[in-house]
């Protein structure tokens, strides 16, 4: 549990612009005390300034207790460095959390957050390109402890690719001795049968431990699982800074039509709430939202007709007729 006094609010691109403002308006209910500062980066910052995140901004995340982060477009522009990943790396959020939640099934997705294929350790040249997968001991089994640590007396599943990649090899072995120091019990799989078998046998899986870009993909399939992509939330964490943002990404498509389900998004803030010790707080956004549900009030994503601000004030009236 963290102290949590000040909150630096990022919109980011695209959605995040939508989503974020219905998050961070039930923060400020739920939490007035709260100092909540808005912190601008990412792409449409770039456009503008020629820099998608200044150093000033960066100590300004730093500087705050939690973040809450919407999502920035990353352009193939060839030297564009991802704004996200140099906040995970910087700010050393090493765990990437994704709980995954629906009837009959509790799956948390564990995922290494800062070094694997997104390593940022890649080379191009005229006729090839690497990507250096680096996995590091430390990092395997911090992460692993993690994990470990946050399944308890439920099953850990690990997701490698080890009959094929010796660094999975190393991944795997390290997690499985992490889980046997600890006591948890464990098993493994190979990542792409994984991924079926998430879908067809959900109740199955509790906590999964993956590195980070199959930790990437396996939480879009499993968003399958709930209604898709608008509806699941992450938490980034790290020994003293704390990141929540929506797994979504800043879906250019939908942007600025007020259409996008911010459903991820107040998850997102329910477990900011949770990582701050508001255990009440973040029950009852995930109750606001199933009560505004069960009136049928949904985005268009999952075949409703709201939109995205009557979707937040739907949530606000229900958190203040529960006294919030
Ligand atoms: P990134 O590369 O950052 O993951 P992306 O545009 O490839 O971005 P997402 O933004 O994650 O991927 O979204 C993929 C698609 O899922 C979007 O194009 C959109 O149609 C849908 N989607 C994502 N988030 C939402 C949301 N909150 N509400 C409704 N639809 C969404």
């Amino acid at each position: 549990m963290a102290n949590v006094r000040s909150v630096a609010i990022v919109c980011g691109d695209g959605i995040g612009k939508e989503v974020i403002p219905v998050a961070r308006d039930v923060l400020c209910l739920l939490h007035p005390e709260y100092e909540l500062f808005p912190v601008e980066v990412g792409y449409e910052r770039w456009e503008r300034t020629g820099e998608a995140m200044g150093d000033d901004d960066f100590a300004l995340l730093k500087s705050a207790d939690a973040i809450l982060f919407g999502a920035i477009t990353t352009p193939s522009v060839p030297d564009y460095r991802s704004v996200l990943l140099r906040i995970r790396k910087d700010l050393d959020l090493f765990a990437n959390v994704r709980p995954v939640k629906g009837d009959g099934f509790d799956i948390t997705i564990v995922r290494e957050n800062i070094e694997g294929l997104y390593s940022g350790i890649e080379e191009v040249g005229v006729d090839r390109a690497t990507t250096l997968r680096l996995l590091t001991r430390h990092e395997c089994e911090r992460i692993a402890r993690f994990a470990c640590n946050l399944a308890g007396n439920r099953t850990l599943t690990i997701g490698h690719k080890a009959n094929v990649m010796k660094s999975d090899v190393f991944f795997r072995d390290i997690c499985l001795h992490e889980a046997s120091v600890a006591g948890v019990n464990c098993n493994d799989r190979l990542i792409d049968a994984l991924c079926l078998d998430v879908l067809l046998h959900p109740a199955s899986y509790h906590v999964i431990v993956t590195t980070n870009m199959f930790g990437d993909i396996l939480s879009d399939v499993a968003a399958y699982l709930v209604g898709g992509l608008g509806m699941l939330p992450s938490a980034n964490i790290g020994e003293h800074h704390a990141f929540f943002e929506p797994v979504h990404g800043s879906a250019p498509d939908i942007a600025g039509r007020n259409v996008a389900n911010p459903v991820a998004a107040l998850r997102s803030a329910a477990l900011l709430l949770r990582h701050a010790g508001d255990i009440p707080g973040s029950d009852a956004i995930e109750c606001a939202i199933q009560t505004v549900f069960s009136r049928g009030i949904k985005t268009r994503d999952l075949g409703g007709s709201v939109g995205t601000k009557e979707f937040g004030d739907a949530i606000l009236y229900e958190l203040g007729l529960a006294g919030a």
